[in-house]
């Protein structure tokens, strides 16, 4: 049972009390930020929402990709994939806003190959071969990760009714976002 023990700054004025449950339910709406002060009995002071597990554990889990519709309303969006954020955001030093922690390091990361990895692959990218995907050429595995660039190695796979066929070729996979990435070719 959750009890209304909850109380929360806005617009300079303390609210509640209110359950987790519904402390929930203004997190998700996007009337209450991750930076809001919230307090119970027992705290010695108000600290920010996202620093309360109690809080953070009860929040879903960011919404699926193919559930998000185009249009985009007050939601704040990924600086990086630009997918919607939902619960509690991940902010860089420059005060940026992204989805995930992954999101974040891409974003800041090396968005090209290190001269290393390029001198061992050619030009040549999955490119078309990958927008076949549906019926069946993908990348499987992730080897060999470039301490440089972050780079991994992955075999261009034919599938078959989803069984994995042969592996064509390897190439080294850049991840820029959860859906996007460059490739090249290994020599
Ligand atoms: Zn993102
Ligand atoms: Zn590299």
């Amino acid at each position: 049972m959750s009890q209304n023990e909850w109380f929360y700054i806005i617009r300079g004025k303390k609210t509640g009390p209110v359950s987790v449950s519904d402390l929930t339910a203004l997190v998700v709406s996007g009337r209450l930020q991750p930076t809001t002060l919230v307090w119970k009995s027992g705290m010695a002071d108000w600290a920010s929402a996202s620093s309360i597990a109690e809080i953070t554990a009860a929040l879903p889990p960011p919404i699926p990709q193919s559930e998000i519709p185009q249009q985009r309303g007050q939601f704040t969006t990924c600086q990086n994939c630009g997918g919607w954020i939902v619960a509690f955001s991940h902010r860089d030093a420059d005060g940026r806003v992204f989805c995930s922690r992954k999101c974040l390091h891409w974003f800041n990361g090396p968005r090209t190959f290190c001269g290393k990895c390029i001198a061992e692959t050619t030009d040549e990218s999955v490119g078309n071969l990958l927008r076949l995907n549906g019926i069946g050429a993908k990348l499987m595995g992730q080897g060999d990760r470039c301490p440089e660039c972050g780079s991994v190695v992955s075999c261009l796979i034919v599938t078959v009714f989803y069984l994995p066929t042969v592996p064509l070729k390897r190439y080294r996979v850049l991840y820029t976002s959860p859906s996007s990435f460059h490739t090249r070719r290994l020599r």
